[in-house]
C-alpha cells in the first residue's frame, strides 16, 4: 500500500524513510520543485498560445517563491490594494492585474501606483473609478457575468449562481453601459471555474461569444480568470490551448488566465504530530496539533478531504483513525483516514497539496499558534523562511501596549 500511496501528486517527492521527522511542528512545508514544474507547465502554455499567466495571489501569496515563478510568469492578479501592492513589490518589473468587487475612493490613488489592469464589477465603479484609471495610463477592464453554471455542488464557488454580485449581465450591460463608458473600457474580464477542466471553459467561452461576440472585437483582451485545474495530471491541456487561440484569432484580443491553484497544486504540505489518540467506541481519534479550522480552513468551507502521506482516505484499511484539531470546536475534523501503521502521540502526520488556500487563509481561532513557514529546495534541503509566535496572536486584537 505504502508504494501506491507514495506515488500520488501530493506526496511523489518525499522520498526516504522518515520527511520531517525533525521539524517542528505544525509547519507548512512548500516544495520547490513542485512550484517550478506547474509553472514550467504554465510557460509552456504561454509560450504555444501567445496568451499571459499570472499568478492568483489570493490562493498562493508566499513572496519568498515570486523570483521562481517570475522567471516563467506574467505577473501577479490582486484580489485589492494590499494584494497588487505585495504583486507590485515581490514581483517587480511585471504586470500587475487587479480585480474587486468593489474598490474604495481612499485606496484609489495608491492602487493606482501598484497596478497595471484594473478590472471594474459594475457599471457604475466604472464611472466612479475610470477615468482617473484612464488617465494613470491603466488598461481598464470590466467583469462580465457570462451566465453559464459549469460547476455541481459548490454554490459557493459559483459566480453565475443566481442573485450573483460578481460580473455584468448582458441585460445589465444593455441598460446601463452608455458609450461613453464602453469607450473607456480595453478589455473584458470573466472568471466563473473552480477546479475544473477546459471542458467547462469551452462551455463558458461559447456563452461569453453568445453573449459579448458583437463586444469583444473592440476589446484588446479578453482575461478568462482562474479556476483552470491546468497543472493537475490528466488536465485537458489541448482544450485550453484551442480555447485561448479561439479567443485570439476570432476577436483579436490578448489572453490573459489567473490561475491560483494551478500554480501551486500539491506544492506544499502541513506537517502536524499526534498529541493524543482517543479511543473512541466507534474510531479511535488522533488528535493532531493541526487545525481543520485554523491551518486548512477549506477543508471545512469547501468541504474537502486533504491527502495524507501513507494513509488513504475512509475506513477500508488496517488502521483508522479519524484525524482532528485540537481546538474546541467540534467540527474540526479533518476526516476519516486508514493508516498503514498504527498512529501514536509524537507520530508525524502530512497532509498533502496545502500551499494553496491554507498560509494565506489561517487564522488564530482559540488562539492557535500559526504553522511556521518553511522551504523544501529542489535537493530536498529544509530551511525556516518565517516563525510565529504570542504577538501575531495578540496584536491583531488590541493596541500594543
Ligand atoms: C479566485 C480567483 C482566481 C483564482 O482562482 P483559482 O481557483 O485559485 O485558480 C482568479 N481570478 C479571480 C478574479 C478570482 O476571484
Amino acid at each position: 500500500m505504502t508504494d501506491k500511496l507514495d506515488a500520488r501528486p501530493a506526496f511523489c517527492r518525499l522520498e526516504g524513510e522518515k520527511p520531517f521527522s525533525a521539524l517542528p511542528t505544525p509547519a507548512y512545508v512548500i516544495e520547490e520543485a513542485q512550484l517550478r514544474e506547474n509553472a514550467a507547465l504554465l510557460a509552456s502554455v504561454m509560450r504555444e498560445t501567445g496568451c499571459k499567466i499570472l499568478l492568483a495571489q489570493k490562493a498562493f501569496s508566499n513572496y519568498d517563491f515570486y523570483p521562481l515563478l517570475s522567471e516563467y510568469l506574467a505577473g501577479t492578479e490582486a484580489s485589492g490594494l494590499f494584494e497588487a501592492r505585495l504583486g507590485a513589490e515581490e514581483m517587480p518589473d511585471k504586470e500587475v492585474h487587479v480585480f474587486c468587487a468593489a474598490y474604495r475612493e481612499k485606496d484609489f490613488a495608491e492602487l493606482l501606483r501598484y497596478a497595471d489592469h484594473i478590472v471594474f464589477n459594475s457599471p457604475a465603479q466604472l464611472k466612479r473609478f475610470g477615468a482617473r484609471a484612464k488617465q494613470a495610463g491603466k488598461s481598464i477592464g470590466l467583469r462580465i457575468n457570462p451566465e453559464c453554471s459549469t460547476q455541481e455542488g459548490h454554490a459557493i464557488y459559483d459566480p453565475c449562481a443566481p442573485g450573483s454580485r460578481l460580473g455584468v449581465t448582458r441585460a445589465r450591460w444593455d441598460r446601463e453601459m452608455t458609450p461613453e463608458l464602453v469607450t473607456l473600457l480595453d478589455g473584458l474580464h470573466f472568471h466563473t471555474l473552480c477546479e475544473q477542466d477546459a471542458d467547462a471553459l469551452e462551455l463558458t467561452l461559447r456563452a461569453v461569444e453568445e453573449n459579448y461576440g458583437d463586444i469583444l472585437p473592440r476589446m484588446q483582451w479578453l482575461n478568462m480568470g482562474g479556476g483552470h485545474h491546468i497543472t493537475r495530471p490528466g488536465y485537458q491541456l489541448s482544450t485550453l490551448k484551442r480555447c485561448i487561440l479561439h479567443a485570439k484569432n476570432t476577436w483579436g484580443v490578448e489572453v490573459y488566465l489567473e490561475p491560483g491553484e494551478a500554480c501551486a497544486l500539491n506544492a506544499g504540505y502541513l506537517v502536524s504530530r499526534v498529541l493524543d489518540v482517543i479511543e473512541d467506541e466507534t474510531l479511535p481519534i488522533a488528535v493532531l496539533d493541526a487545525s481543520a479550522a485554523c491551518h486548512m480552513p477549506d477543508v471545512l468551507e469547501m468541504p474537502y478531504l486533504p491527502p495524507v502521506y501513507r494513509a488513504q482516505e475512509g475506513a477500508e484499511g488496517s488502521f483508522v483513525y479519524r484525524l482532528a484539531g485540537p481546538t474546541c470546536l467540534a467540527g474540526d475534523v479533518i476526516g476519516v483516514y486508514s493508516f498503514d501503521h498504527v498512529l501514536q502521540e509524537g507520530d508525524l502526520v502530512i497532509f498533502g497539496d496545502l500551499a494553496i488556500y491554507s498560509t494565506c487563509k489561517n487564522n488564530t481561532f482559540n488562539g492557535m499558534p500559526l504553522p511556521d513557514l518553511w522551504r523544501r529546495d529542489e535537493q530536498g534541503g529544509l530551511t525556516k523562511l518565517t516563525d510565529f509566535g504570542y504577538r501575531d496572536f495578540k496584536y491583531r486584537l488590541g493596541s500594543e501596549r
